[in-house]
C-alpha cells in the first residue's frame, strides 16, 4: 500500500510540471476539495499562495499554529490577511495544560533549553491533531529557500505518511517578491528589517545577503526545521 501510494504521489508530482500555480491548485482542489488544507506561518511565499487561493475562491481551511512566541507583526498580518481576503483561517493554540507542563519542564525560556521539546509541544502536537481531517495539505515552500528543499517534488509523501503539494516548489524568491509588488500583497514587515524567515521571535533573527533565508532560524544552534515540513519523501 505504501509503495502504492509513493507511486501515486510521484504520477500526480509529473502531471503538475509545467504548471502554472493557479492550475496546480485548481487541480489539487478538484482532486480533494475540502478535504485540502494548507498550513502557514503568514512568510512572504504563503503570503503569494494564500492570494492565489483568494483568487481562486477556493473555499478551503487554513491554519496558523498560535505558539504564543510569535512576533507582534506576524499576529497583526494574520489579522489584515482574514479581514482583507476573508479566508478560513484557524488559529491552533495549545491547550493550557501543556503551556503548564513546559514552563514546569522546560521553565520560561523553553526554546533555549530544548528547541526540539519546545517545538514538538508548541508546533507538531496541536498540528498531529488535524493532519488526519485532511487529505492533502498545500505549503508554500520553494526549492530555491534551502539545500534541504532544493530538490522537493510537487507532490510528495512526507516522513508521517502526509500527502503534500507544492505549487511553488519552482518560484524562487525574485519572482516571489514581483508577485507581491505586482499584486499589492500585504507582507510581514520584519521582511524590510533582514528577517527572511520568520517564526517565533525568540528563535527569529536578521539574515545577511550572504545567507540562505532560513539561516536566521535557531541561528545558535544546530536545528534547522521545526519538523512540521518533514519533506523528505517516505521510501
Ligand atoms: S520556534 Fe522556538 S519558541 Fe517556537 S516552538 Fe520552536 S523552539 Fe519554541
Amino acid at each position: 500500500m505504501k509503495q502504492e501510494r509513493i507511486d501515486q504521489a510521484e504520477e500526480y508530482s509529473k502531471a503538475l510540471q509545467g504548471k502554472s500555480v493557479e492550475k496546480r491548485l485548481l487541480l489539487a482542489y478538484k482532486k480533494y476539495g475540502k478535504k485540502l488544507g494548507m498550513t502557514t506561518g503568514l512568510g512572504y511565499s504563503g503570503m503569494v499562495l494564500m492570494h492565489h487561493i483568494y483568487k481562486l475562491g477556493l473555499d478551503m481551511d487554513l491554519y496558523f499554529i498560535d505558539t504564543g512566541f510569535h512576533f507582534k507583526e506576524t499576529l497583526d498580518l494574520l489579522e489584515e490577511v482574514k479581514d482583507r481576503w476573508k479566508l478560513n483561517i484557524v488559529n491552533l493554540e495549545n491547550d493550557m495544560d501543556l503551556k503548564e507542563y513546559i514552563s514546569k519542564t522546560l521553565g520560561n525560556t523553553p526554546w533555549k533549553h530544548n528547541p526540539n521539546l519546545c517545538c514538538h509541544y508548541c508546533k507538531i502536537s496541536p498540528l498531529i491533531k488535524i493532519l488526519s481531517k485532511k487529505d492533502a495539505w498545500i505549503s508554500a515552500i520553494r526549492r530555491d529557500q534551502t539545500y534541504d528543499r532544493s530538490s522537493i517534488d510537487y507532490v510528495e509523501l512526507d516522513g508521517r505518511g502526509t500527502l503534500r503539494i507544492y505549487p511553488m516548489a519552482d518560484w524562487d524568491k525574485k519572482k516571489t517578491w514581483k508577485y507581491i509588488k505586482e499584486n499589492d500583497i500585504p507582507y510581514n514587515p520584519l521582511h524590510d528589517k533582514g528577517y527572511m524567515s520568520i517564526g517565533c521571535e525568540p528563535c527569529t533573527a536578521p539574515t545577511s545577503a550572504m545567507e540562505d533565508e532560513r539561516d536566521g532560524r535557531w541561528k545558535s544552534s544546530p536545528k534547522f526545521d521545526c519538523g512540521i515540513h518533514m519533506h523528505k519523501p517516505v521510501k
